[in-house]
């Protein structure tokens, strides 16, 4: 394979003009194909592939996302450092619609999603105690400043299995917890990530407040999307920005997490 990248992003179908001199890559993973073809081109000096999280078309929901193919294919093609930006709501009253979260913790409320690499010939058990990349997360952050965001360093992200949104209880017991943010994307990709030694940043935009901060009706998907769709230039704004800046050299914990363990088979 000729083509390859270092920085990978996943993200909503809004990414695709980010890249100059794009081209798209049909792979094929032992774990079925990603999501969509893969976009490859370049950002600045960086090379960059990119995957629609949910297919171009939308076609995946949150539950169904070939995670496991999706980071496979970006290892495969020689990406190192992955960036996922995301839409999420809000725990907090203090942080509206319009802010940037880039979270440093991760509380998984999926169920029944394939989440490891390892399930045949021995257990392969990685350290997730930190779930992010510290590198990517102070670059992310930075850039987010930067370009004039309210921005929040840190911070718990739930992953909920989806697609419905949560109950009011459901929303209060994770605030009350002093949790910050939910989303439905998050996790298994950060795991997977970790899996395959590569580094993951969430970049997570606020949509709007969870059904528990609410006082209202609760979140529709309208207002989600609609939101997103006023905010897309931004973000990719500040997706190229963060690309541009992620160190070249990792210095990481990320790149060794993996030392010392045998695993069942060769990564790509
Ligand atoms: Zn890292």
């Amino acid at each position: 394979m000729v083509t390859r990248a270092d920085i990978g992003v996943i993200g909503g179908s809004g990414f695709y003009s980010l890249l100059d001199d794009a081209e798209e890559i049909e792979l094929a993973t032992p774990y079925g194909p990603p999501s969509d073809v893969v976009t490859v081109g370049r950002i600045g000096s960086r090379s960059v592939a990119f995957i629609p999280r949910h297919g171009r078309d939308h076609r995946f929901p949150p539950h169904r996302i070939p995670y496991r193919a999706n980071l496979w294919a970006l290892r495969s093609l020689g990406v190192r450092q992955v960036l996922a930006p995301s839409a999420v709501g809000s725990l907090r009253a203090e942080y509206g619609p319009g802010a940037i979260v880039v979270p440093d913790q991760l509380v998984d409320r999926t169920s029944g999603r394939t989440q490891t690499y390892y399930d045949i010939d021995g257990a392969v058990h990685v350290s997730f105690a930190d779930p992010y990349c510290p590198a990517g997360r102070s670059t992310a952050v930075a850039s987010a400043r930067a370009g004039g965001w309210e921005t929040v360093d840190g911070g718990t992200l739930v992953v909920i299995e989806g697609p419905r949104f949560s109950t009011r209880a459901e929303s209060q017991w994770f605030a009350g917890n002093g949790w910050s943010i939910v989303g439905m994307t998050g996790f298994p990709e950060a795991i997977l990530a970790r899996e395959l030694a590569l580094c993951y940043t969430s970049i997570s935009l606020v949509t709007d407040h969870d059904a528990g901060v609410e006082a209202g009706q609760g979140v529709t998907h309208d207002e989600v999307l609609e939101f997103f769709a006023q905010n897309v230039t931004r973000m990719r704004t500040l997706v190229s920005e963060t690309v541009q800046s992620l160190p070249e050299e990792r210095t990481c914990p990320c790149g060794s997490a993996l030392d010392g363990i045998k695993l069942p088979f060769e990564l790509p």
